[in-house]
């Protein structure tokens, strides 16, 4: 069988072989913080790097290894590698890659805490960072081209789906001699693969829809060897590394990913039709609509449009939010989003609880926006909760 499976089957097998102990059907919890030798030869080829195995928990651990393996072969990837959450791989990669007096161009568009290692940490180390309009991809294409270290986007961005043309901005990151980095969180490898549209690396908070149970929180970077590499090797030091339960919950939660992805999909642009028809409803942001402003590049390079959405009601204040929120039944009102319930926030709680409502609207942010993460409930009772809580302002 040299065809490689489908990405349903990937999700199923992919990774877990090597580690089903004495005809076990799942990978074990391995909690153990040292690994034992008794070949003092063999222990040091190990620790050298030169035979696989485990030394310390803190570097490599067999259940953290079995769900890295499951994220690397559906991004198709060479190497992986992984942290305690999305954050820590996020840190752990621009920390490892850049150096001071180097330059890295991102858009303005970012999750919020990348956002805040942009404007606030590596500043202070002397690295500067570029942030553009996210969708001006002129401006973007000419801020790489005066001088470019980390190229680092992400598509859809939150909380108003946005969307990146990667294939074309990681030709122009190629081009000036970037390293081009992807957050691919709101996609999953089911939706889109930043690596075969020509970005270096893809990053993922694998507490959002990889792991899709909302109880366990991880991250991981899938890309080249070299690169990965110094990931793994400045996170082996910093001590963000993913802990064996959270990643076997993961790793189980994966097993669903194509599956849940699918219904997620589906639900997301079903919820996202109806509401752009609901009179009490301004504008539904959702790239799979066309009225959405990314939906040609959406179509291009994505193979679903996910399970994020987010729409501004008509009566557009914090009022509407704070009469809406409360009467949906089967939304969970909570800053986590990716899960099998449906989950729901306004920005000004979440995502953008930072900024002053003048600064949420400068960056086309409303007062009355909410993000609606789609659940894999039946459509039914969705839709029907939305038309009972929507119809307050009727
Ligand atoms: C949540 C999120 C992160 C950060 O992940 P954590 O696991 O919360 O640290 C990064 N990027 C995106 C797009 C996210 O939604």
């Amino acid at each position: 069988m040299n065809k490689t499976p489908a990405k349903s089957t990937q999700c199923i097998w992919s990774g877990e072989e090597e580690y089903l102990l004495q005809g076990a059907t799942q990978v074990p919890v391995v909690h153990s913080v040292g690994f034992g030798y008794k070949d003092v030869d063999e222990w040091q080829k190990v620790a050298l790097g030169e035979k696989p195995g485990h030394i310390y928990g803190r570097n490599t651990n067999p259940t953290v290894h079995a769900f890295e393996q499951k994220v690397r072969e559906l991004e198709n990837a060479d190497a992986v590698t992984s942290a305690s959450t999305g954050m820590g791989i996020i840190s752990s990669t621009l920390f490892a890659l850049l150096a001071p007096g180097q330059r890295v161009v991102s858009v303005k568009d970012t999750y919020g805490g990348t956002n805040v290692l942009f404007t606030e940490f590596l500043p202070k180390f002397n690295i500067e960072v570029m942030l553009c309009d996210t969708t001006d991809h002129d401006q973007i294409e000419a801020e790489v081209a005066k001088g470019c270290d980390v190229l680092y986007l992400e598509s859809p961005t939150n909380p108003t789906t946005k969307v990146i043309d990667i294939a074309r901005l990681s030709a122009a990151g190629k081009k000036a001699g970037a390293t081009v980095i992807v957050d691919n969180t709101f996609a999953t490898p089911i939706n889109q693969h930043p690596l075969s549209l020509g970005a270096d690396l893809v990053l993922h908070s694998a507490t959002k829809f990889l792991g899709g149970h909302a109880d366990a929180l991880g991250g991981v970077v899938c890309g080249n060897k070299d690169l990965v590499h110094s990931v793994y090797h400045y996170r082996e030091i910093n001590g963000a590394t993913l802990d064996p339960m959270a990643a076997y919950l993961l790793l189980r939660g994966m097993k669903t990913l194509d599956l849940r992805i699918q219904r997620q999909n589906s639900n997301a642009l079903s919820v996202a039709q109806y509401l752009e028809k609901h009179p009490a409803v301004e504008q539904v942001f959702y790239p799979g609509l066309d009225s959405h402003s990314g939906h040609a590049i959406a179509k291009q390079q994505m193979e679903g449009f996910g399970g994020m959405l987010s729409f501004m009601l008509k009566q557009n204040d914090f009022d509407a939010v704070r009469k809406f929120v409360p009467r949906l039944h089967y939304a969970h009102a909570a800053a986590n989003l990716g899960a099998v319930e449906t989950t729901i926030g306004p920005p000004a709680t979440t995502s953008h609880v930072e900024c002053t409502a003048e600064e949420r609207a400068a960056m086309g942010i409303p007062e009355s926006l909410i993000r609606y993460s789609a659940g894999i409930e039946s459509l039914d009772d969705l839709l029907a909760d939305l038309d009972q809580a929507l119809s307050i302002f009727s």
